[in-house]
């Protein structure tokens, strides 16, 4: 059936799943002078997704949420088929946080039958994840652009918490001329610290205790940072051995390193704005987090 496209001005949010539906729904706010705000998530949604949310919707704009766990960004053997789904529990928070349109569609419609186009990230996916996620980032400049192309939005928001995935879109958005402008928001936290992730679910109680470590050897790095070292190799290895002391000898590490907060090279020396980023698994659990750092010239 073909939808109304009446702007949903009620407090739930409208929920589509089709692409025409999203852009008749996008193209009446637009006749109601109404700009656009896009938040694409993948649900499981928490504090953090709420903040860009409630972002878009203070700024005035119309805002549309996506949730979609996309396939193509996770590697074989990673948590495609296990991520956590609660699109119930999703509406409910998108309502709450004030988003007018839900974009919730399958894989058919995000990667329609034949489909053989892809974009491909540049330099900034080599570090970091990079390595560890074979993949990952074509995977999410993929999606990023086909939803962007699908709800053409005025302004998109993101996660400091995935920092290098923000700096890579908008390297796309700037590489592809694309009309949107990009917010990056806060890393939204537990009083603990720990960043908020869909993918906290899956600790044990002792593994979430434990989890802090990832968190703790970041402050260590910037504390020592801040303090005037300047030798990388002390502050990585400062934050290698929090996460030992803290986290135990079986949390591994992916990556703990401070890297330039623009280009995610090696900070040799730090200086100027840097970011420390680290990954590590606990359990069978892999976190990530990051701390951009200004430091005095
Ligand atoms: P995801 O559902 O994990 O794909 O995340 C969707 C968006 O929410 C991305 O822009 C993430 O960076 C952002 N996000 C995830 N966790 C947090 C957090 N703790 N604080 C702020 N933004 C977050």
């Amino acid at each position: 059936m073909k939808n109304t496209a009446i702007p949903h001005d009620s407090s739930r949010p409208q929920v589509v799943a089709r692409i025409d539906e999203v852009r008749d729904s996008v193209a009446a706010a637009r006749r109601q002078g109404r700009s656009i705000g896009f938040i694409p998530t993948m649900g499981a949604l928490h504090a953090g997704h709420v903040s860009l949310m409630q972002a878009a919707a203070r700024d005035g704009h119309y805002t549309v949420a996506s949730i979609y766990v996309n396939p193509t960004q996770f590697s074989a053997g990673e948590d495609l088929s296990s991520y956590p789904r609660t699109p119930d529990a999703d509406r409910g928070v998108c309502s709450a946080a004030g988003v007018h349109l839900i974009f919730s569609p399958d894989d058919r419609e995000m990667y329609p039958p034949g489909e053989q186009t892809r974009v491909v990230a540049g330099a900034l996916a080599r570090p970091l994840c990079g390595p560890h996620r074979p993949g990952h980032f074509d995977g999410v400049c993929t999606v990023v652009a086909k939803l962007f192309n699908i709800v053409q939005p005025d302004v998109a928001y993101f996660g400091q918490k995935d920092a290098q995935q923000a700096l890579i879109i908008r390297r796309m958005v700037l590489d592809l001329c694309m009309p949107v402008r990009i917010e990056v928001l806060p890393t939204v936290r537990e009083p603990d610290g720990l960043a908020l992730s869909s993918r906290n679910a899956y600790l044990s109680p002792e593994d979430r205790r434990r989890a802090t470590c990832l968190i703790r050897a970041l402050e260590r790095g910037r504390d020592l940072l801040l303090g005037g070292e300047r030798s990388r190799d002390v502050v990585e290895g400062a934050m290698s051995g929090e996460i030992a002391q803290r986290g135990g000898a079986d949390v591994r590490i992916d990556y703990l390193v401070v890297v330039d907060g623009d280009t995610l090279e090696p900070a040799d020396p730090p200086h100027g704005t840097v970011l420390l980023a680290g990954a590590v698994r606990i359990g069978r659990t892999r976190l990530i987090d990051n701390l951009r750092v200004e430091l005095p010239t």
